[in-house]
């Protein structure tokens, strides 16, 4: 184990002897950058969900896209990107030995062209990113094989009728406002709620069905804050709630919020069926290290959202079957590539930035079913394997090579990515790093229509559909889309009044951080054969100071199950 100060927070971190072997296998230098620092980084070159209309370069139509009009960018629509009307190839430079590696990459990224954003094989679905395989989905980033998914994130596995989620790992249906469930139908408000029907306002449930403002529920029916009723006495309690209106849910939902912070007990990370591993929301995982929203890793660390995943270090965004990759945002079914971006169906791909179904590339640019390619032109396979091990060479020099493309050059600016979500940070801050900043961010502000919104959804017409709203939090306009008052009608749930990031804020927050803390089980209940408080210490997701009944694995089970 050595430690090293960060170059770019000056904190030390460790680098263990693990790591070292895994950066010797791939023939990497160790990082420079703390492990927190190198998320960031990685944070800054997703912008996941600030989208814009622009003209296509190519076919001039307009278009959807994570590039706002005034980036310096040649951007193409998805059809013209995917079509056959140009040549990556044709952008092909020669490397020069007397210059950076970064700075000549990011002029081959200014001159070839860059896919709108990520979104394949899906219907009526335009306003999605890093989605596909979608039908009738909006607003909703990380959504797969969706149909009308509506304002949502990471909703996966065939979700259907969603609004208002994020981190839907199955199979949700008719769902509002839930947080980190799979399986459920007909749910509103959850946190962590699996194969449920009909709950509300409820936390950590399994296998529940009618059950309103509850915690640590397993198989139960017709419980009312937590109290067990018959089904008859549920339905009289729960009749007694106009769910239609605005005031009655701010207060249940100010309701629940308490129930979580107070009264609920904590584990202190989800791990379900996991070896050997250490992280928050890992699931059938085998050897681990923190790492958060995991399934089906192996021998892995620092990962954020990865699904099927083995021999990996320092992942955001990367999965279904990947092995030894290091450094990478937003890339799916990769095998062997390092510091990549956007990167989908590659092999043996480096330091590359938006390229698909491609083998053995290095510094290239929207390479489509490219191979033995550098700087987008392609060579033979021995003059490739000569020229890009020159290239690291002079990397290591310039003291380039083992870290991921610099915040400097992402072609999105820090306030449009998940870094100003997950490590916000003032313009002034950003600037003085030299990262970019964007004031042309979309949405209007003082063109509202409408000051009071009617209280209950039943009072709501359709003439809603035209007017503006004024986000209650940050004054944004916004307006209600016709799906949108279907499920709200359907549903009956009140007009919102915040705009659709801040509720997306909201739920945010809700969220456990993607960090880990040390920390000890807060258990005092003498049944459970422990004299006095339990002594249990582990890595925990809940900060030192957090209020929250946080528990050992073994006091958890006994006091839910
Ligand atoms: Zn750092
Ligand atoms: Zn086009
Ligand atoms: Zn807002
Ligand atoms: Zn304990
Ligand atoms: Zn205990």
């Amino acid at each position: 184990m050595e430690t090293r100060n960060c170059q770019n927070c000056k904190n030390d971190f460790t680098i263990e002897q693990e790591d070292f072997n895994f950066y010797e296998k791939i023939k990497v230098p160790p990082p420079t950058w703390c492990p927190q620092c190198r998320q960031q980084r990685r944070y800054a070159w997703r912008n996941e969900r600030t989208l814009y209309k622009r003209n296509c370069d190519l076919c001039q139509k307009s278009t959807i896209t994570i590039y706002s009009p005034n980036k310096p960018y040649k951007v193409y629509c998805n059809e013209c990107w995917w079509g056959d009307g140009w040549d990556p190839a044709s952008y092909g430079t020669d490397f020069d030995f007397s210059r950076p590696f970064f700075e000549q990459f990011r002029e081959l990224q200014l001159k070839v062209p860059r896919m709108a954003l990520l979104n394949k094989r899906s219907v009526n679905s335009e306003y999605t990113n890093h989605s596909g395989d979608n039908r009738n989905v909006y607003m909703s980033f990380a959504v797969f094989n969706g149909e009308n998914v509506f304002y949502s994130t990471w909703i996966f596995d065939h979700s259907r009728e969603c609004m208002d989620c994020s981190f839907i790992y199955s199979k949700g249906e008719r769902l509002y406002e839930m947080i980190d469930s799979s399986t459920c139908y007909r749910c509103q408000f959850g946190l962590f709620i699996k194969d449920s029907t009909d709950c509300f306002y409820c936390y950590d449930s399994r296998g529940c069905n009618n059950c309103f403002m509850s915690s640590n529920l397993r198989g139960k029916s017709y419980v009312f804050r937590n109290e067990q009723l018959t089904r008859e006495e549920y339905m009289k309690r729960i009749a007694e709630y106009d769910m239609s209106s605005f005031e009655t849910r701010e207060k249940l939902y100010a309701e629940w919020l308490d129930l979580i912070k107070t009264k609920a007990i904590h584990r202190f990370v989800v791990s379900e069926r996991s070896i050997n591993s250490v992280g928050n929301l890992i699931f059938d995982c085998r050897n681990i290290t923190e790492s958060f929203e995991v399934n089906r890793g192996e021998n892995c660390k620092y990962i954020y959202s990865g699904p099927d995943i083995k021999d990996c270090m320092d992942m955001y965004h990367v999965g279904m079957n990947s092995e030894l990759c290091y450094e990478m945002q937003g890339c799916t079914r990769v095998s062997n590539c390092q510091f990549c971006h956007l990167c989908y169906d590659d092999l043996n791909v480096m330091y590359s930035d938006t390229c698909q179904n491609s083998q053995n590339l290095f510094g290239c640019v929207s390479v489509k079913k490219g191979e033995y390619m550098i700087f987008n032109k392609k060579y033979s396979k021995d003059e490739y394997l000569n020229l890009k091990e020159k290239i690291i060479e002079h990397m290591k020099q310039t003291g380039e090579y083992g870290e991921f493309f610099p915040p400097q050059i992402a072609p999105v600016a820090y306030n449009e990515t998940q870094g100003a979500v997950y490590i916000p940070m003032t313009k002034a801050e950003v600037l003085q790093k030299g990262w970019t900043w964007e004031d042309n961010t979309p949405g209007t502000f003082g063109k509202e229509t409408i000051i009071d919104l009617p209280d209950k959804i039943s009072e709501v017409t359709e003439s809603i559909l035209d007017e503006v709203m004024k986000c209650a939090t940050c004054s944004k306009n916004y307006k209600i889309v016709p799906d949108e008052l279907n499920f709200y009608k359907k549903e009956n749930i009140p007009l919102p009044h915040l705009c659709p990031n801040c509720r997306y804020k909201k739920r945010f927050n809700i969220r456990a951080p993607r960090k880990l803390w040390s920390g000890s089980c807060k258990c005092d209940q003498e049944s459970h054969g422990h004299e006095g408080k339990c002594q249990v210490v582990f890595k925990t997701s809940y900060s030192p100071e957090r209020t929250e009944k946080v528990y050992c694995e073994g006091c958890y089970n006994r006091e839910v199950y």
